[in-house]
């Protein structure tokens, strides 16, 4: 079986091994001259390696975990990746919260507890509020939003403010007046009610395309710089820019397979995917790189900032690279930097670091000087995650095309996990499809799902 995948991000990529290892042949086409997509290096002049975006894992990525040690088998796994037990602090030190070593969920709840800059009537309302949603399976109403959950169950300010809000943004991407409630429940379940491992914070410690996708591509034939234009579904074949395949993956946004797809039949699906594929909306994420004079060793590798946009500061998230001069800030929903001169937003940025951090109870000596910096904003970072939208499932009408990403269905925002569980979903499901297909391919196709499910 020959399938096509269109799209080398993390979805695309996983999508592509699991056929591989189904022992199906792939020929992968993207458009970037580099793998990853919206997850990937940055080449720059001056700091090297760095990414487009400060990506943060937790443990509960258990599939994307698993695809980076199969893909590095000889490497030691904190070679690679930062694995910290879950913590939370304000680069002022005003606010702290770390996971305790008691068995789950009791450790979330022992964090909460012994949580540095929320009163007791905090603590009480969190916890109330943790106890009840697990009685509920982390259910909310289709509907609901985050700020809605949250007024639900009482939150305080203080709560919203230190932990509740920038625990969304960072996971959702969209503010928590539009957020859906169901989406930031799933995180909170796979973090919080799961093994205790699965609340742990894991920064990588290479760069994003270093991690796998480029030891995917050795094992893969990956078309770079190839912007597929046409996907024509046909009875009993696909063709990609003309070319024949027997199936195909689509692993780009949404917004991309609105402009390629082209299927024969079923046009009332075909105009309810399109219907779907247009409802999604996005919003952008801003990166900040900068590589300081000196070494400089924060309290801890991750910070958060006390965001003031109103003041030019605008940072949510510091991080320490594993260059001990090289530190990330991240800002999500980052509509502001569309719309103005970006030269300014790094002043404001680095005052911000400058005079939170040094009223830390353990602040470092002062920030020394930027000798570089790189800012890098991704205007469809992630789709934005409200309430109601309707996402497509890998499964389409055709059965020789399957879809995979992060806005497809998989229950997650669009988070790394989510792409690569898409990726392998849309891989069984081609299989499974291909049983049902005339003899050419179905023998073959049989024999790689027995390989799949092995
Ligand atoms: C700045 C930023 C920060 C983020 N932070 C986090 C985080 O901390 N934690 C987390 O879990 N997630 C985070 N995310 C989300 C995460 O990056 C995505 O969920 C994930 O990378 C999506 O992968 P994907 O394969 O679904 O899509 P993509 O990465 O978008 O892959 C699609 C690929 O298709 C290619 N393509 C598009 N059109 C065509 C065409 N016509 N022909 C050929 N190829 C085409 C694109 O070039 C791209 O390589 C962040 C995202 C950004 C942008």
């Amino acid at each position: 079986m020959k399938v096509a995948i269109i799209g080398a991000g993390w979805a695309g990529l996983a999508a592509a091994l699991a056929l591989k290892l189904a022992g199906v042949q792939t020929t992968v086409f993207e458009a970037a001259p580099i793998t990853g997509g919206r997850a990937r290096r940055v080449d720059d002049k001056t700091m090297g390696a760095i990414d487009n975006g400060q990506h943060l894992l937790i443990g509960a990525y258990t599939e994307t975990l698993a695809l980076i040690q199969r893909l590095h088998p000889e490497t030691p796994a904190d070679t690679l990746l930062l694995r910290l037990p879950m913590q939370l602090e304000s680069a002022d030190g005003s606010f702290s919260l770390r996971a305790s070593a008691l068995p789950s969920p009791m450790h979330a709840l022992g964090a909460i507890l012994g949580a540095k800059g929320l009163g007791l009537k905090d603590k009480w309302h969190a916890i109330r509020m943790i106890a009840s949603l697990r009685i509920k399976k982390w259910q909310a109403s289709p509907l609901q939003t985050v700020s809605q959950l949250f007024s639900q169950y009482s939150q305080t300010q203080s709560l919203c403010q230190h932990l509740w809000q920038p625990l969304c943004l960072a996971t959702l991407n969209t503010p928590v007046e539009l957020a859906s409630a169901q989406l930031f429940l799933n995180v909170l379940r796979d973090s919080l009610d799961a093994p205790t491992r699965h609340s742990d914070l894991i920064v990588p410690r290479v760069d994003l395309t270093t991690l796998w996708p480029e030891a995917a591509a050795q094992q893969l034939t990956l078309r770079h710089r190839h912007i597929v234009k046409e996907i024509l579904v046909e009875n009993d074949c696909v063709r990609i820019d003309g070319e024949m395949f027997e199936a195909c993956i689509v692993a780009t946004p949404p917004y991309a397979v609105l402009r390629m797809l082209q299927c024969d039949g079923h046009t009332q699906q075909m105009q309810a995917l399109r219907a779907a594929l247009e409802a999604f909306t996005y919003r952008p994420i801003a990166t900040l790189t900068l590589q300081l004079e000196q070494p400089w060793r924060l309290p801890v590798p991750i910070l958060m900032l006390d965001e003031a946009p109103d003041t030019g500061h605008y940072g949510q998230w510091l991080f320490a690279r594993k260059q001990a001069n090289q530190f990330t800030v991240v800002v999500s929903n980052a509509e502001d930097f569309l719309k103005h001169d970006r030269s300014a937003f790094v002043d404001g940025i680095v005052q911000q670091i400058q005079q939170q951090v040094a009223l830390h109870p353990q602040a470092p000596s002062d920030m020394p000087k930027v000798m570089a910096h790189r800012l890098v904003v991704e205007k469809r970072a992630t789709f934005s995650a409200e309430p109601g939208l309707i996402r497509p499932t890998n499964k389409t009408a055709w059965s020789r095309l399957a879809l995979a990403g992060d806005w497809t269905d998989t229950g997650y925002p669009a988070v790394l996990e989510g792409a690569v569980r898409s990726g392998q979903q849309a891989a069984r499901q081609i299989i499974d499809a291909s049983r049902a297909w005339p003899e050419t391919s179905s023998g073959q196709a049989a024999s790689a799902a027995g390989n799949l499910q092995d």
